[in-house]
């Protein structure tokens, strides 16, 4: 099956529910069993795999939890609260005191946050790496590195790494690679066809699309799920009933909006890299991009989030806040994935400690994050074309 009939038919079991489309918004927390073999019987089954607890899902939870794992391609997928706990919780499954895990220094930096502090503070050394490191990953791997953490591109900077390659490297020694692919969606990059054994999703972005509810995802292999499973029962985290419906009602549509997003984002990165304003246009579906040969490898499309750097001589921090403050239809906020286009300005050397940014020869001067949403694209490089007329004036 393709794609789009696995996102509109995967977890869905009509018949089940009197022929109704979608499956029923479950509220649970007591699940009855009719007699005490039952229950016996029930209790022992691993927790996620039947409805026997509110905690441990109900079929709510694994009909979104089956069309995602449908689309990552993955074992098993289990819904979290939040994107963030989606990064969080597999670190804690897989890591150990005295463990050494890696991260690349293009984490979301609410990963990274969680990193320097939990993770350290649980007597987990963590150690950054640079994005583009490829294969020479065996020179930083240890005895006792547990993990290593890819995310690509990274959501600020776009560096695209050569997954299949840590992959190599790191299953050489046992250890796990997790990656966030949210960037992608489960559309756009297939984790599992390229060595990956966790995949994460803020299902916050593109697969709910709709700025409406904050959830994520993580998608295992057969060999990683049980490790998995255990910490997410032994921490008790579960997502709300009416978040999974919506998000469900986000997924059905994802492979009918993603084009729609790359489309325009493209042409929005084109029109941008012949501003006379822009110095760079970050984006790794455009020709020339450092991470452009990478993604062409192993991508089947890009998602419509990006970045640009202004010339020096547009980069105040008046220059910019005279066209932020005035869009008309590009709001300022963070998230995004949604119908709505979205620009913020961005500090990424901040975020940095293994290597330095701008890199690659990239240039120096202020840098915006763009989301392109649904909008008419005419109308948005209209915008845009206001905004940097503001921002020229100021
Ligand atoms: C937003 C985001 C997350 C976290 O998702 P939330 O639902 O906001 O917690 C994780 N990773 C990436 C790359 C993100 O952009």
């Amino acid at each position: 099956m393709q794609d789009g009939t696995k996102a509109t038919h995967a977890g869905r079991r009509p018949m089940d529910y009197d022929g109704v489309v979608n499956p029923p918004v479950m509220h649970a927390s007591t699940i009855l069993y009719p007699t005490v073999e039952h229950m016996h019987r029930e209790r022992s089954i691993r927790a996620g795999d039947a409805v026997t607890y509110g905690v441990h899902g109900t079929e709510t939870t694994f009909a979104l939890e089956k069309a995602i794992q449908s689309l990552e391609g993955g074992y098993r997928t289990r819904l979290q609260p939040s994107g963030l706990v989606a990064c969080t919780l597999p670190l804690l499954a897989y890591a150990s005191a005295g463990d050494h895990v890696l991260i690349t220094d293009s984490a979301y930096g609410p990963t990274r946050a969680f990193c320097n502090g939990m993770l350290s503070r649980m007597g987990i050394e963590v150690e950054y790496y640079d994005p583009c490191i490829g294969g020479d990953i065996k020179n930083l791997l240890r005895p006792n590195t547990s993990v290593v953490w890819v995310e690509s591109p990274g959501s600020w900077t776009f560096e695209v790494q050569d997954i299949p390659a840590i992959c190599a490297e790191a299953h050489k020694t046992g250890v796990k690679v997790i990656m966030d692919n949210t960037w992608a969606s489960p559309l756009y990059f297939k984790p599992f066809q390229h060595g990956v054994d966790v995949s994460v999703q803020a299902v916050t972005k593109y697969i709910s699309g709709h700025s409406d509810l904050v959830m994520g995802s993580v998608t295992c292999t057969e060999e990683a799920y049980d490790t998995f499973q255990q910490a997410q029962t032994q921490t008790g985290i579960c997502p709300s009933p009416d978040d999974v419906y919506l998000a469900m009602r986000g997924i059905r549509t994802i492979h009918v909006r993603l084009p729609h997003h790359m489309q325009s984002g493209l042409q929005v990165a084109e029109w941008l890299s012949n501003r006379e304003e822009v110095a760079e246009v970050i984006h790794p579906a455009l020709p020339g991009d450092p991470g452009h040969e990478l993604w062409k490898r192993d991508f089947i499309g890009a998602s419509s989030l990006f970045a640009f750097i202004l010339k020096p001589e547009y980069s105040s921090p008046e220059k910019q806040a005279a066209m932020l403050n005035h869009m008309q239809l590009f709001g300022m906020g963070f998230s995004w994935g949604g119908f709505e286009s979205l620009l913020i300005p961005i500090d990424p050397p901040k975020l940095r400690t293994a290597t330095r940014w701008p890199n690659n020869g990239r240039a120096a001067g202020g840098v915006m994050r763009i989301h392109v949403g649904l909008e008419d694209v005419g109308d948005l490089l209209n915008d845009l074309e206001d905004g940097f007329e503001r921002l020229r004036k100021a």
